[in-house]
């Protein structure tokens, strides 16, 4: 639970700032909050953090993928690349969009295969979206690669490695655009929430124009009295959410050192397990360790030791099987059951290709999710609980 089991006094004393001048809106009344904008300082400071040029908050992590899709002008017609392995959120904002997602195999990193991209791509292929899953990278630099080489755009999804990097550059700033989730199950939160970032001013721009209605923002005429380029929606963060992002982003580099040394200890013990392999971190450095992966050598065996795990008291996760995560299980996406009667956009006349989710485009997700478990990783462990889980483990493995 990361970033939640930290919340305390650092993010009441900023709340309270907000709440004492009774302004929760971040834009406007100026002469009311007594130099209190939260959510401004939060995207300076989270956009310094990553060494991105811009940032815009937002309500929640699907709300920056959508906005982040609509800045980038990804629509109607045309396709997206995501991973099989994935939280749905990536799938739902690019048919929120009007584009079609395009399912595509994934590599040991559990991350999206760069060769995958090029096996998928079409005539359509507008952007690629890498998804940093479970606190560790894609192959991001392969991937901007492929998808410079064939002129696609790049959105970044760092709702679960927020913090991470390859090579000392954090995660989220590689492609067009990134984007990150601060729900309360995240490596930081500010119970929902979400960000945008790029280093381009003009996808900036239409980020911030769409999420606000059209406005632009500009501080020499005041909100409400300017220029509009086009319409938009409501995206906005509010400032009680800025406050509590501060406070969250202060502890995040402790967070993930606290995660780093209880991930160590449950490899150690894990590594008892005959046949157990890890999974591949492109940077190991770099890993935000919110979950440790690991595989057996056959689906029996991943499934005996995720039972004797849970006989000795030790959770995993079964990814192959969980609702939410692999695409082969979303019936809804399958069946093209979107919120509209009339099926958009699967039945739109501006799409030209043929929608298809058969695994046989994932052949190595098949192969690796049958024989895999992975484990969250907690920030805070006592020594008791530690000890618990790590002789867990060793029994379990014992039994194996
Ligand atoms: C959580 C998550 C999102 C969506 O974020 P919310 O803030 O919950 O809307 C998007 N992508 C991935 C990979 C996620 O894990």
């Amino acid at each position: 639970m990361a970033g939640a089991e930290l919340i305390g006094n650092e993010e009441i004393k900023e709340v309270m700032e907000v709440l004492e001048t009774g302004v929760l809106s971040r834009y406007d009344f100026h002469d009311k909050r007594k130099g209190v904008y939260k959510v401004a300082e939060f995207e300076k400071a989270f956009a310094d953090y990553l060494g991105a040029a811009h940032a815009l908050g937002v309500t929640s992590g699907s709300a920056a993928l959508k906005v982040a899709l609509t800045a980038l002008d990804v629509g109607h017609g045309d396709e997206v690349i995501v991973p099989a392995f994935d939280f749905i959120a990536t799938y739902e904002s690019v048919l929120e969009v009007g584009a079609i997602p395009v399912m595509a195999d994934i590599d040991d990193t559990f991350n999206l295969d760069p060769g995958a991209v090029e096996k998928r791509l079409t005539s359509r292929t507008r952007a690629v979206i890498p998804v940093h899953m479970c606190g560790s990278a894609a192959r991001i630099e392969e991937i901007v690669a492929v998808a410079r080489k064939h002129g696609l755009l790049v959105l970044e999804d760092n709702a679960q490695a927020c913090g991470g990097s390859v090579g000392g550059k954090k995660l989220g700033t590689f492609g067009d655009m990134g984007i990150f989730s601060f729900d309360y199950y995240k490596t930081m939160t500010t119970g929902e929430g979400g960000l945008v970032i790029t280093d381009s001013k003009r996808l900036y721009d239409r980020a911030d124009w769409y999420h606000d209605h059209g406005h632009d923002h500009n501080p020499a005429v005041g909100r409400a009295q300017e220029g509009r380029s086009f319409l938009g929606f409501n995206y906005r963060m509010g400032e009680l959410q800025g406050a509590v992002g501060l406070a969250q982003l202060r502890k995040l580099d402790e967070i993930i050192a606290g995660q780093r040394r209880n991930k160590a200890a449950l490899r150690e013990a894990l590594s008892t397990v005959p046949g157990i392999t890890f999974r591949e971190h492109v940077d190991p450095a770099g890993d935000t360790a919110t979950f440790i992966g690991f595989s057996l050598p056959d689906e029996r065996a991943a499934r005996a030791l995720q039972g004797e795990l849970k006989d000795n008291g030790v959770d995993s996760i079964y990814y192959k099987e969980n609702a939410w995560h692999y695409a082969p299980r979303w019936e809804h996406l399958i069946a093209g059951a979107t919120a509209n009667s009339k099926g958009y956009p699967f039945t739109s006349p501006l799409y030209t290709g043929t929608v298809d989710y058969s695994v046989e485009h994932i052949p190595h997700a098949e192969d690796l999710l049958a024989r895999s478990l992975f484990m969250a990783v907690p920030v805070i462990m006592t020594d008791e609980r530690s000890r618990a889980v790590t002789q867990g483990i060793e029994k379990a493995a014992a039994a194996m």
